[in-house]
């Protein structure tokens, strides 16, 4: 396992589901980590709870993503604790589905905001912290809905393969300055964020994967702490597929 003491990093839904998964990697490998969550504080103090033993090397803030202003003034009070931060993880992301002929405009506008626009506003503050020590790694929490599609999920797949062609962008904007940028891309994961789907629709979307079951938070993780890691050093501009061969 990677040692990341004396490492700081900013995750975006940080209190549950992948995101809360990452944040527990990166707190058992040494890493301080600011974590941000949307609005759920009960999931908040409950992953404050079960993360006790990590003590000042957890801060947890509530801001929402898509609200520039609000990421402009956590990035303002994480500079102040951190000074600078060696990890950001775009994680933070939801769904309002529907077919793109009935679905309106503000279920198309929100998953835009929260999904693209929040990785902007967060990578904009949190590459400013990177420059400072020409040091950084920042990883995308896309999905193969950004190259395959998905009946239903057009504004959702829309905001993931943006993230993608933002990742790339990026990438090169910073490569020089030793800071990568890439993207991980998980299939299905048994988190709160499919808990709204039938149960027939679960098992049907499990018969499409060639595994044969949803992965797991944890698995998304280690590709996470991985593109973390000095082992991937070298890989900027690229998206990491953790699918069950999707
Ligand atoms: P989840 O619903 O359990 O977690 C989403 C997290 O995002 C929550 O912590 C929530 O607080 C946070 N969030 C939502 N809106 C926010 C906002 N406006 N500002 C700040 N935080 C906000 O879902 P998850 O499955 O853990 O999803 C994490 C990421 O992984 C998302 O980007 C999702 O699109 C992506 N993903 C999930 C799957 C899957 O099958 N679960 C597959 C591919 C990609």
């Amino acid at each position: 396992m990677t040692d990341f003491s004396g490492q700081k990093a900013v995750v975006s839904g940080a209190t549950r589901g992948i995101g809360g998964a990452i944040t527990r990697a990166l707190l058992n490998s040494g890493a301080t980590v600011a974590g941000l969550y949307g609005s759920d504080d009960q999931a908040a103090r409950k992953f404050r709870e079960e993360c006790l033993e990590s003590g000042e090397r957890l801060r947890l803030y509530q801001c929402d993503v898509s609200d520039y202003k609000a990421v402009e003034e956590v990035f303002g009070a994480i500079e102040k604790e951190f000074d600078t931060i060696d990890i950001l993880v775009n994680n933070a992301g939801i769904r309002r589905d529907g077919m793109l002929a009935l679905m309106s405009e503000a279920d198309w506008r929100r998953v835009i905001d929260v999904n693209l626009t929040g990785g902007y506003n967060m990578s904009k503050f949190g590459v400013q912290l990177m420059l400072k020590q020409r040091y950084g790694r920042i990883i995308f929490i896309t999905s193969p809905m950004a190259r395959e599609g998905f009946a239903g999920q057009a504004n959702y797949a829309a905001s993931k393969a943006g993230q993608i062609g933002m990742m790339k962008s990026l990438s090169k904007e910073v490569a020089k300055r030793k800071i990568t940028v890439n993207c991980v891309s998980p299939g299905f994961i048994d988190t709160e964020l499919l808990s709204d789907l039938p149960d027939e629709q679960i098992k049907a979307y499990r018969k499409m994967v060639p595994a044969r079951r949803f992965g797991t938070p944890e698995e998304v993780a280690e590709a996470v702490l991985f593109l973390a890691g000095p082992g991937a050093s070298y890989v900027t501009g690229s998206v990491l597929e953790v699918t069950g061969g999707i």
